[in-house]
C-alpha cells in the first residue's frame, strides 16, 4: 500500500484529534493541507506565518509523535505558508497551448500593440516546465466571496458595482472597475469576489487574477527572455483581468508601457478590467498620464473604514463561521477598539479565540482586553529607556556615558533632561526607575527635567525643534 501525502496526514489528525481539545483541533489543524510527501518529509500548508508560529510553539511535541508514528525517526516536517494575496501559487502553474485551428483567434487586433507572434506555441507566464494543460487557472481564492463579503455603508458602492460588473463583465460602464481604499480595507477580498463570481456564473470565461507586483515580475522576466510578445499575448486572450495594487507600478515605465497596451486591447474587444490600488487615481504618483486616464474610464469606487454597526456584523461573520460564540459586550469591546483596518480586527478574533482554546478558558472581557492591548501594543513599537538615550545620545553626538556622567555642561544636561522626558512620555516607566536607569538620579530629578523640558519648548525656538527632531525619530 503506498502512502500519500493525505494518507499520512490523515493518520497523524487521526492521533492529534485525540490529544487536544475540539475548539483547538478546529482552530488550529482543520485549515491545515497536506501538499507533498517526499521520502520523510511531509509538506503541510498553513494560512500564515502567525499560524505556523503558533502551531510550533504550541503544538511541535505533538505533531512529531504523531508523525515519527508514520514515518520512522528521520520524519521531517515542512511548513508551506500561503501567503495572502499569493493564494494558489502553491498549485501547479499550466500553459495554454493552442491548437492550430484556434490559432487564429490569438492573433493580435490591437492598432496600439501591432505585435506579430512568431512564435506559434503561446507562452504562458505561469509555467513551470513540464507540466501541460489547456487551461489557465485564475489563481482566485474562493475563501473571498460575495458571501461574506458583509454589506455596509462604507463598502455599498464598491459592492454593489462589483456585483454588477460580475453578472455582466465587460458589458457595464464600470470598466475598468478601480476599487480604490486603505489597508485592510477588503480591496483584495472583493477582487477576489468579483472574480469567483464570475467564474461561478460564466465557467467558460478565461479570468485572472494576479497581484501587480507579479505582473512586474513576469514582465521582467519576459523581457530577459526575450519573449515579451509571448507575454503580451497571454494577456491579451484573457477575458476577465484583475490586477491586485496597481499602485506598485508607479515609476515602472516599461511595465506601465505594457500594461497600457494589454488595457486596450482587453478594453476594445470588450473585456472586463478590475484594478485596485491603495489610492485615489488623483493621487497616484509616477502612473503615466496616459495609464491614469483610462483608470478613470469607468467607475472609481472606494472602500472607507466600516462604522461601528459593519464591524460588529464582520465580527459576528467571523464568530459564526469558526463555530464560536462570545458575549454581546466582548463583540462590542472590539468593534469599538480595533476600528480602521478589518485585517487587524480579524488577527484579534483569531487570538482570542486561539489563547481561550489553547488555555481552555472561557473568552471573557479581560481577556479581550488583554488581546487587544498586546495588538495595539505589537503593531507599534515598544520604545525602550536605553533605546531612548541612545537616540538621545547619538542626535547630540555624545556618547551615552556623557549623557548619564554627573556633569552640569549645560547641553550634556539638556539631552540628560530630553531623555528623562521622552522616557515618561513614551514608556510606562514610573519617574523613580527613569531616574536610576538614566545616571542614578532620584525621581525629583525627573520630575524637574520634565518640566524644564516642558517649559524650553514653549520659549526656545531651538529647544523646541530637538524636541521635535527627536520626537520623530523616536516614534516613527
Ligand atoms: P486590502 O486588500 O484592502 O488590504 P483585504 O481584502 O485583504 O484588504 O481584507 C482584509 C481582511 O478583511 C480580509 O480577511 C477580508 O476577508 C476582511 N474583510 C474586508 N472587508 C470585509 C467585509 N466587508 N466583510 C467581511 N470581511 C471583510
Ligand atoms: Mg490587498
Amino acid at each position: 500500500m503506498s502512502m500519500t501525502a493525505q494518507s499520512v496526514w490523515d493518520n497523524c489528525l487521526l492521533f492529534i484529534r485525540d490529544n487536544i481539545t475540539k475548539q483547538a483541533y478546529k482552530t488550529w489543524f482543520e485549515p491545515i493541507k497536506a501538499v507533498k510527501l517526499t521520502d520523510n518529509a511531509l509538506s503541510i500548508q498553513v494560512p500564515s506565518k502567525f499560524f505556523y508560529e503558533w502551531l510550533e510553539e504550541h503544538y511541535v511535541k505533538l505533531l512529531k509523535v504523531s508523525l515519527t508514528k508514520e514515518l520512522g525517526e528521520n520524519a521531517k516536517l515542512v511548513y508551506v505558508i500561503r501567503m495572502e494575496n499569493t493564494y494558489g501559487n502553491k498549485q501547479p502553474f499550466t500553459e495554454k497551448i493552442p491548437s492550430s485551428n484556434r490559432s487564429n483567434s490569438y492573433k493580435s487586433q490591437d492598432v496600439d500593440a501591432p505585435l506579430k507572434n512568431k512564435n506559434p506555441e503561446l507562452r504562458n507566464p505561469f509555467v513551470i516546465p513540464g507540466i501541460r494543460n489547456l487551461e489557465i487557472e485564475s489563481q482566485l481564492n474562493p475563501n473571498y466571496n460575495f458571501d461574506n463579503f458583509l454589506e455596509g455603508d462604507s463598502n455599498r458602492l464598491a459592492r454593489s458595482a462589483g456585483i454588477a460588473v460580475a453578472n455582466k463583465p465587460g458589458g457595464t460602464s464600470f470598466n475598468p472597475l478601480l476599487i480604490f481604499g486603505g489597508v485592510g480595507l477588503g480591496k483584495t477580498h472583493l477582487a477576489h469576489a468579483i472574480g469567483v463570481q464570475i467564474k461561478d456564473k460564466y465557467p467558460d470565461k478565461t479570468v485572472l487574477y494576479i497581484s501587480a507586483e507579479k505582473f512586474t515580475q513576469q514582465y521582467i522576466e519576459s523581457v530577459k527572455k526575450n519573449n515579451r510578445n509571448d507575454f503580451i499575448h497571454f494577456y491579451q486572450i484573457i477575458d476577465v483581468l484583475i490586477v491586485d495594487d496597481i499602485q506598485l507600478l508607479s515609476g515602472k515605465a516599461g511595465t506601465q508601457d505594457v500594461f497600457f497596451h494589454i488595457f486596450n486591447h482587453l478594453h476594445q474587444n470588450g473585456k472586463q478590467v478590475v484594478l485596485t490600488s491603495d489610492k485615489a487615481p488623483v493621487d497616484m504618483q509616477d502612473i503615466e498620464q496616459r495609464l491614469l486616464s483610462r483608470f478613470k474610464w469607468g467607475l472609481s469606487a472606494e472602500l472607507q473604514s466600516p462604522g461601528f454597526e459593519t464591524r460588529v456584523s464582520i465580527i459576528k461573520n467571523k464568530l459564526y463561521q469558526d463555530g464560536v460564540e462570545m458575549p454581546e459586550e466582548i463583540v462590542e469591546f472590539l468593534a469599538n477598539n480595533i476600528k480602521t483596518n478589518i485585517r487587524e480586527l480579524e488577527g484579534a478574533i483569531i487570538s482570542l479565540i486561539a489563547h481561550s482554546s489553547y488555555d481552555r478558558k472561557e473568552i471573557t472581557l479581560d481577556l479581550a482586553k488583554k488581546i487587544v492591548e498586546n495588538y495595539v501594543k505589537h503593531t507599534k513599537r515598544e520604545v525602550s529607556i536605553e533605546y531612548i538615550q541612545k537616540v538621545v545620545s547619538d542626535y547630540f553626538q555624545m556618547d551615552v556615558e556623557t549623557l548619564q556622567s554627573k556633569t552640569r555642561k549645560r547641553h550634556i544636561v539638556q539631552a540628560r533632561q530630553l531623555a528623562m522626558f521622552f522616557a515618561k512620555r513614551l514608556t510606562k516607566a514610573s519617574l523613580a526607575s527613569i531616574g536610576s536607569q538614566i545616571g542614578q538620579r532620584d525621581h525629583a530629578t525627573v520630575l524637574h527635567a520634565c518640566k524644564t523640558v516642558d517649559n524650553l519648548s514653549t520659549t526656545d525656538k531651538q529647544f523646541r525643534k530637538y524636541v521635535d527632531d527627536l520626537n520623530k525619530k523616536l516614534t516613527s
